[in-house]
């Protein structure tokens, strides 16, 4: 059996992961990842978020255990499935327990957390809580180089890599598929294509549904920016739940909500083909004044209008354009309500110091007004729980945004109509985070096992 793999973040560390421990010797393995090997890569420019270890490699590697936070496994899969792979794949980002400095959320029966949320109901504000493991940027990375060498090294030599290798079409032909490169077309088919390929390789998926006429849904868009604010003024909330996942309405209905805090930690640049946008880290090793996260507003279209992302991808741009060489812009929260420019001067009046170099300016000039308007409603909102969050002096910093993938109809779980293709991970829509993408790999790797190919 051939197997081709697009892409080789964490949803085909997981697929690539069952096939390396099954008994299964007849099959080979290509994946093409159009970044460089995890030896080679650099947290800088596409390397980023391109490479074998996908967009969360240089993340601070956060894994939420429950089902509500980073995809929709459960609802998908029912959650004897979800508990099944919750395990495999925990048991796989902690090299099977051998990975033992890493940080715990309280677990969900802990009085604190209740009462937490509470405070949170109250003020009308909803949380959604989650147990997490921490484990940090600088274990995710040597977890991904490890779990390479152990592919590379296979003693029956199943899996082949080929990196900086972008596909950019594939072809159906006598119940096989032919990948097409940029500037190049393979002569090989494949019995099964995974395609792996994560948020950022959405265009590529968007392409195929659209040239292959399967139906799909989904067409949102989430946008906002980072917040900063003193560690101090997090800590109570922090210390208990690690990260506070809080939603609130806006005054014209629309969903705004927090999004990977990161307490002690760093915001910091993503570098995509070609815009920037901002996003934050923490490690166990290494620790700021400061917390980070998102704060995005969902943004959700209706005919005609189906192509979220270059909506999305047209506000990044316009911040990188007003951003110059840096291409985030930082501004205190006093500058963002009175809608004036932030200084160099006016930043260093602040009380905390940022932790990214950035262009101070206006995002009131970049952000649709809906979206700016939510923003200070829900920062008014969450001050309310969390004291300091409104601070004069706190740091935006835009923009963020987090796009969806389509979600095709499936033929069956994760496989596309009438041919042997799979999507999985974030690129199949249904997973948004590291543990979701990793079980989603799994999940289909024993489906085609169980089958015997
Ligand atoms: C900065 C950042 C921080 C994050 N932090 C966390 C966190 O703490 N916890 C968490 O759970 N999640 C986090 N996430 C989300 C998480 O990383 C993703 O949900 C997860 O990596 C999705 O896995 P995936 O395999 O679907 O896609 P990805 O990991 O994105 O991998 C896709 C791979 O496919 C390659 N590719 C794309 N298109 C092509 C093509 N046409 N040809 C060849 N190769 C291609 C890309 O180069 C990439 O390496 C973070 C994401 C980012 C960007």
């Amino acid at each position: 059996m051939k197997i081709a793999i697009i892409g080789s973040g964490t949803s085909a560390i997981g697929f690539i992961e069952k096939m390396y421990e099954s008994n299964i010797k007849d099959v080979r393995i290509d994946v093409f990842e159009q970044g460089e090997n995890p030896f080679l890569r650099k947290p800088v420019g596409k390397g980023s978020i391109y490479g074998f270890g996908g967009a969360g490699t240089f993340s601070d590697g956060k894994l939420s255990i429950s089902p509500e936070i980073g995809g929709e496994i459960s609802k998908y899969l029912g959650v004897e499935v979800y508990r099944k792979y919750v395990k495999d794949a925990l048991n796989l980002w902690t090299l099977n327990g051998k990975i033992d400095n890493i940080e715990k959320s309280a677990q969900l029966s802990d009085p604190r957390i209740s009462k937490i949320a509470d405070e949170f109901f109250k003020n009308n504000l909803s949380v959604v809580l989650s147990e997490f493991v921490h484990i940090g940027t600088d274990n995710l990375q040597k977890i991904i180089k490890e779990l390479y060498k152990k592919y590379s090294e296979d003693e029956f030599h199943r899996f082949n890599f080929y990196f900086n290798k972008t596909v950019v079409d594939l072809q159906k032909e006598d119940g096989k598929i032919k990948l097409l490169f940029e500037n190049e077309e393979s002569t090989e088919l494949y019995d099964k294509v995974i395609i792996a390929t994560g948020r950022g390789g959405s265009r590529f998926i968007d392409y195929l549904l659209k040239k292959w006429r399967i139906p799909f849904t989904g067409t949102k868009v989430d946008l906002g920016v980072r917040y900063e604010v003193s560690h101090r003024v997090t800590k109570d909330i922090t210390d208990v739940l690690y990260e506070f996942k809080v939603k609130y309405l806006s005054r014209t209905d629309d969903e705004v909500r927090t999004f990977c805090v990161n307490p002690q930690g760093f915001v910091s640049k993503e570098t995509g083909n070609d815009f920037i946008t901002v996003n934050g880290h923490s490690y166990v090793n290494r620790k700021s004044e400061n917390t980070n996260f998102a704060i995005l507003v969902t943004h959700s279209f209706t005919k005609p209008f189906d192509d979220p992302t270059t909506y999305g991808l047209s506000v990044i741009k316009l911040a990188n354009k007003l951003a110059g060489e840096k291409g985030i812009i930082i501004q205190r929260y006093k500058d963002f309500t009175i809608g004036r420019r932030s200084t160099d001067s006016r930043i260093s009046k602040s009380y905390i110091t940022p932790t990214l170099d950035a262009t101070p300016g206006d995002l009131n000039l970049v952000l649709p007004r809906r979206t700016a308007t939510a923003i200070e409603e829900f920062i008014e909102a969450l001050n309310t729980v969390i004291p300091g969050i409104n601070n004069p002096g706190n740091f935006l910093y835009g923009v963020e945004a987090k796009f969806y993938s389509l979600k095709p109809n499936f033929e069956k779980p994760f496989k596309l109509p009438e041919v042997e293709i799979y999507v999985i991970g974030d690129a199949s829509g249904y997973t948004r985070g590291i543990m979701q993408s990793t079980m989603s790999g799994m999940y289909v790797a024993d489906e085609i096992l169980k089958r015997g190919g």
